[in-house]
């Protein structure tokens, strides 16, 4: 069976400057991927590959072993992708309820979106905030509502872009719980995440991108001691 992502030899080229070059990588069903790497490096850009809001100069994107490379965000969101952004996209003045609602009704159609959101509510304990409007919120926990906007689709494949930045250590310890809870439920979470401590203590797969390229790959405890990684990272951590 192909693994439910597929990123293959991807280029992106803003002006002269290569943001992607010849990049991919694999998400499997039931797993947390990790994608990390320094500032610049190109992991938002290969997120907007994936998901659609930017094409590509080569290569390709399967989900579910079909090619969607040629396919608009919507569609892909139909192959049952969902994504965060780095820069929150919250409806600020809707309340946390109300932002959860928005997206579940934009789920499948089988599920009352009512009891979707009562659901995500209780799974990412937001009771005390669900009625506040986001714009109100700290930052870590605004972060948990988009997370909490994605799941609410019901995807296969989740992209979350530094999802954690912002938290404290008790809101990373039970985000960290819920990454693998999606992982448990059969979802493929990718992760863009810039606190180690949580992409060592999570992932089961982990790529580094620098300069546009995929420099290692492998668990989380043969990519740490990798000398080109602690290389790329070098004044960084
Ligand atoms: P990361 O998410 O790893 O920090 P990005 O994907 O945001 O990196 O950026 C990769 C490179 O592409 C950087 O050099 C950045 O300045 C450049 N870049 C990103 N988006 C754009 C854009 N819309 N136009 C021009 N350059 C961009
Ligand atoms: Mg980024």
């Amino acid at each position: 069976m192909p693994s439910l992502l597929e990123v293959d030899d991807v280029t992106v080229v803003f002006g002269g400057n290569r943001a992607l070059d010849g990049a991919g990588l694999r998400a499997e069903r039931g797993a947390v991927t990790g994608l990390i790497g320094p500032n610049g490096a190109g992991k938002s850009t290969l997120f907007d590959v994936i998901c659609g809001l930017r094409n590509p100069t080569t290569g390709t994107v399967a989900i579910g072993g079909k090619d969607v490379t040629k396919l608009g965000p919507a569609r892909r969101a139909r192959h049952g992708l969902a994504r965060t952004f780095q820069r929150l996209e919250l409806f600020g003045r809707l309340s946390v309820r109300d932002n959860l609602l928005v997206a579940a009704e934009l789920g499948p159609a089988k599920r009352k979106a009512a009891q979707v959101v009562t659901e995500i509510i209780e799974r990412l304990a937001l009771h005390h905030v669900a009625d506040h409007s986001a714009d109100e919120l700290p930052t870590g926990t605004a972060r948990l509502v988009e997370v909490g906007r994605a799941i609410a689709a019901r995807p296969h494949l989740i992209l979350l872009d530094e999802p954690a930045a912002g938290q404290d250590h008790t809101e990373t310890d039970r985000f960290a719980g819920l990454l693998r809870s999606l992982a448990d439920d059969g979802t493929a979470v990718l992760l863009v995440e810039h606190d180690m401590g949580l992409v060592m203590n999570v992932c089961d797969e982990l790529y580094v991108l620098d300069l546009g390229k995929i420099i290692a790959s492998g668990p989380p405890s043969v990519v740490r001691s990798d000398a080109s990684v602690l290389a790329a990272y070098l004044g960084e951590v």
